[in-house]
């Protein structure tokens, strides 16, 4: 019985990058470092991203017809199997499963059952906060509630059974037991998710033993598709025209320190007696430093780097890519480019004086439509059991200088607010006490550096205000065109400290899907504006409300106010911030609390109510 497993090149950063685990047909397998990766990789281009995030570059896995990920030599990102333990649906014997025992295009099988017997993986796995993953050690757990000498005295560590009991229900039903001779030892699951004492792997599946760790970090025991087991730390950039001055980079030194005469004889050199002559005479021609050069030889010779002092990193800092962007977006148009091309339009209501139109018209600024925009998305690694535990980078052995990535191609819609009117709401004292509310809440947040690069220094009404409208907008451009909303993507561009004041809703994808044309035309006059009056309108209700409106904190970490499933969450790859940072109130008005958009909503009414009658 042979089969295909396929992952999508789009997929090979989000969701399924480096570390994460994937079910695919009954089957379940982790996504390996990047050291593992093939050499027939694809360069992908992204000057502004890679000096950002100091590396050398970005790699996309080859597109391949099926991505293999038991054997290192074939195409595509490589995958391996995990857990590695199997059990039987049949005799329920249990099988660790090793990577000699995969057969391509073929599902593992049970060895003692006739007719064949497909094996599924166990659904329980453990890791840590140092961001470490691996099977459950299922013989320590059968034998957990024995002594020491008891357990001495099994005479094998394979022959394991995962049992199901007939009159019991849920984990209790379930229990490890060992069939070697003579020991019979067993425990159910009943309790199984959680910390136990068990000793931590000190790494990921696809690291070799001698790669691990000491670790002494609590092992906790969670279902292998566990929201905690992976957070990506994701970046993404979007195309802009270059400035006039790049800045002397890391990118544009490492560029030199390759292309110069003296980079191959010194990498012949390696540490022999004349490397030192060859590496002085480099760091003199190009300004390199010692470190930017071991770099590179570590990458290009594969010599291990000093390992950092400490093992355990911080998620690094996010950089702020908006403010390129937002002065791409705000300047005089540029020139079309392959990946980058703007127009300005306008909402087409120039002459109205009407309203609702009227007071739209007051409340927009610039509207610019991007028939053309490419956007990388860039991996640098993850962290498990919180998104702020250790980070573990993309090449576990911190060894490559570059990083997973993906290019995607779209459209876009660009929108700013009128900055006088959005000046003077922001100093309603209301407004201010509300959003210091939350602001309270932000600053309580495990989650606060990770938003604060969405958000600026300080939480600002107009963060909330634009991040509200954004999701208001996807749901109904989804709405009325056709799109979904997770093809769907917002940046919000609202930080105070850069006179941000407006919103990009874009569409990418890795193939031709994302340049059809219809969002740009949505955005054109008349429609933007009508749509843009009925998301203001749509703002204003939610089929949870009064419930929706009236509450002082919902969502992850009470970091909303009115914003809920029902009326303006979007789906995770569309939003910024993990659905965070919401307020419907801000938008069209609350009961303490003046919306940007209140006066257009009441008029909208009443214009309505005037057509009725
Ligand atoms: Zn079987
Ligand atoms: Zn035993
Ligand atoms: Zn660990
Ligand atoms: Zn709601
Ligand atoms: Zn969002």
């Amino acid at each position: 019985m042979s089969r295909r497993l396929r992952v999508r090149q789009s997929q090979t950063v989000l969701p399924f990058g480096v570390g994460a685990v994937l079910d695919i047909q009954g089957e379940s397998f982790v996504a390996t470092g990047i050291g593992d990766w093939p050499r027939q990789r694809q360069p992908v281009e992204s000057r502004r991203l890679a000096d950002r995030l100091g590396v050398t570059g970005f790699f996309a896995a080859p597109a391949a017809l099926d991505d293999r990920y038991d054997r290192p030599d074939t195409a595509g990102a490589p995958y391996i199997r995990f857990p590695s333990w199997l059990f039987c649906g049949s005799c329920r014997r249990m099988v660790r499963w090793r990577i000699a025992d995969e057969k391509h295009g073929v599902r593992p099988r049970c060895p003692s059952c006739t007719p064949v017997r497909q094996l599924a993986p166990m659904r329980f796995v453990q890791i840590c906060a140092s961001g470490h993953l691996a099977d459950v050690d299922w013989w320590f757990w059968a034998h957990s509630r024995r002594t020491p000498t008891e357990r001495q005295g099994c005479t094998s560590r394979e022959q394991l059974r995962f049992r199901v009991a007939e009159r019991a229900a849920g984990l209790e039903a379930l229990s490890v037991e060992c069939m070697a001779k003579g020991c019979g030892a067993s425990r159910d699951l009943l309790d199984v998710l959680g910390t136990h004492g068990l000793r931590c792997s000190g790494r990921n599946p696809w690291q070799r033993a001698g790669e691990a760790v000491d670790c002494t970090k609590p092992v906790q025991i969670v279902q292998r598709t566990a929201g905690n087991l992976y957070y990506p730390v994701v970046h993404s950039a979007l195309d802009i025209p270059e400035s006039d001055a790049p800045p002397a980079t890391d990118q544009a030194l490492t560029k030199r320190v390759l292309e110069s005469d003296l980079w191959v004889p010194l990498c012949r050199a390696a540490q022999g007696p004349r490397a030192a002559v060859f590496r002085d005479l480099l760091k003199e021609e190009t300004g390199a430093d010692d470190a930017l050069i071991d770099l590179l030889l570590a990458e290009e010779t594969g010599a291990p780097l000093p390992a950092p002092a400490n093992q355990d990193q911080p998620v690094p800092g996010r950089p702020d890519l908006s403010r390129e962007e937002w002065v791409a977006f705000t300047a005089p148009v540029p020139p079309a480019t392959r990946d980058f091309a703007l127009r300005e339009t306008t909402l087409g209501l120039d002459q109205e004086t009407a309203e609702p139109w009227a007071g739209l018209q007051q409340r927009f600024g610039r509207v610019v439509l991007a028939d053309r925009l490419r956007e990388v998305r860039a991996l640098s690694g993850f962290s498990r059991v919180s998104p702020d535990a250790a980070f573990v980078p993309a090449d576990t052995a911190r060894r490559l200088r570059w990083l997973p990535a993906v290019e995607a191609f779209g459209e876009g819609l660009f929108i700013t607010l009128d900055r006088e009117r959005l000046g003077d709401w922001e100093e309603d004292p209301a407004v201010r006490r509300r959003v210091a509310g939350m602001r309270a809440d932000l600053e309580r947040s495990f989650q606060q550096d990770r938003l604060r690069s969405c958000t600026g220094e300080v939480l600002a009404p107009r963060f909330v205000l634009l991040h509200t409208l954004a999701h208001l907008l996807v749901r109904q451009l989804a709405f009325e065109s056709g799109y979904t909303t997770s093809s769907l993507r917002e940046r919000v561009y609202a930080r105070p400290e850069y006179d941000q004041y407006g919103v990009l809703v874009y569409t990418a994808a890795g193939d031709a899907e994302g340049t059809l044309g219809g969002l740009v035309r949505q955005g054109e006059p008349p429609q933007l504006a009508e749509t843009l009056l009925r998301t203001i309108e749509a703002g204003a209700w939610c089929s949870a409300d009064p419930l929706c409106s009236e509450h002082t904190g919902q969502g992850f970490g009470n970091l909303n106010r009115a914003a809920c499933h029902a009326c303006a969450l979007l789906p995770e790859t569309s939003c910024e911030t993990g659905n965070a940072l919401l307020d419907r109130a801000l938008v069209v008005g609350g009961e303490n609390v003046p919306g940007f958009f209140e006066p257009v909503v009441a008029a909208a009414r009443a214009a309505a109510a005037a057509a009725v009658e």
